[in-house]
């Protein structure tokens, strides 16, 4: 094991204003990381989580100077940062997604150039043959069906390019790359508003608005029978830095394994707000595929890696986070609804 918290350690966390890089940066300090830098394009008054103790620089890291900038002096680098969001912006934004490419790209020279030791890549369940997904009873994904490929358009195509960027990297410049393919994460300190929010977060605003308003009806996106597995942010966390400490691995899955359909992901969400609300289906709104799990087998058994929190504990701690953040802002709660 690479010992991330050993002499000298010095970390890049990119996307460090988002949700995964905001909780990962906080891991790092607990765990007594030395010199943590952190970036993020977004302004840091936007940021979910920042810290004083941290350097925090706020650089665009599609371009290759801010790269060079953020990786100097670094020993390990995770890369977080992607224009992305859930379905909703995905499909709508591909060309955007897309180019986040120059991020993956730019910062994968920068390592090099740097000396690092250790590079992290943020992949995903998207870069998955669409074929293998057209079923509610999916059977569950393992990496290797990643090939022949058929990922989703626009931003599991950069996703799936970017890997093997990471991968050519290590092979011909010797640079160490972990890749973890994430299956869906949720948890606060995350985006619930504003278009690119992901199902769990989505769910619990709109529950919560229902509740907050007296007005018990919410939109669901396709017929609510489409199925998922989501994973706790702070599996996320174990997971991520067992994969960046072990020896050379491929890209693993890193998600839960529990199939859960987006009604049966409302029930729990009524249950925890204590209101049952009537559905409107919209058929029309994305929907992405039709059913995806992630097979945990190979994590399993190279890492003994699995996830550990329920969801119905996981998505109370994620709707109490945005439930205090919509009554903190109450014109948010109404335009929510
Ligand atoms: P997020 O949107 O909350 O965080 C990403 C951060 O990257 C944002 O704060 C954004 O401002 C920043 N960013 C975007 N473009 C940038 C640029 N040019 N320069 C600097 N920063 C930039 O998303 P997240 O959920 O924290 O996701 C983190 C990573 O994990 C991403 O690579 C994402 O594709 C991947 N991922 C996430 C999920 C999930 O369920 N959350 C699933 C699969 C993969």
């Amino acid at each position: 094991m690479d010992n991330i918290v050993s002499f000298g350690t010095r970390v890049l966390v990119t996307g460090a204003g988002g949700f995964i890089g905001g909780h990962l940066v906080s891991h790092l300090r607990n765990m007594g990381v030395a010199h943590i830098r952190a970036v993020d394009c977004k302004p840091l008054s936007e940021w979910y989580q920042s810290f004083p103790d941290v350097e925090n620089l706020v650089l665009n890291l599609t371009e290759k100077e801010a790269c060079r900038t953020s990786a100097a002096g670094m020993t390990h680098i995770y890369n977080l940062a992607a224009d992305m969001g859930g379905m909703g912006f995905i499909e709508t934004h591909k060309a955007e997604c897309m180019l986040s490419v120059l991020i993956n790209t730019h910062l994968l020279m920068a390592a090099r150039e740097a000396g690092v030791s250790r590079f992290f890549y943020s992949s995903s369940a998207c870069v998955y043959n669409g074929d293998l997904q057209r079923d509610v009873h999916v059977t569950a994904l393992k990496e290797e069906d990643a090939y022949p490929a058929l990922p989703e358009d626009g931003y599991g195509w950069e996703k799936l390019f970017s890997e093997r960027m990471c991968r050519h990297f290590t092979e011909d410049y010797g640079l160490e790359t972990r890749v973890a393919r994430f299956h869906n994460v949720y948890g606060p300190h995350g985006t619930y508003d504003g278009g690119r929010e992901k199902a769990p977060a989505a769910i619990c605003r709109k529950v919560i608005a229902a509740k907050l308003s007296g007005r018990h009806e919410i939109e669901i996106w396709g017929d609510g029978q489409q199925t998922r597995s989501f994973m706790y942010i702070d599996d996320c966390i174990t997971g991520i830095e067992m994969i960046f400490g072990a020896p050379r691995l491929p890209p693993l899955n890193l998600g839960s394994d529990r199939l859960i359909s987006i009604n049966a992901l409302v029930d729990m969400v009524e249950d925890i707000a204590g209101i049952k609300v009537r559905r409107r289906y919209n058929l029309d709104a994305p929907k992405g595929v039709r059913g995806r799990n992630s097979d945990n087998t190979l994590i399993k058994g190279l890492l003994n890696w699995s996830p550990e929190i329920p969801l119905e504990d996981g998505m109370e701690k994620t709707y109490r986070w945005i439930y205090d953040q919509m009554v903190a802002t109450p014109a948010l709660a109404v335009a929510a609804s």
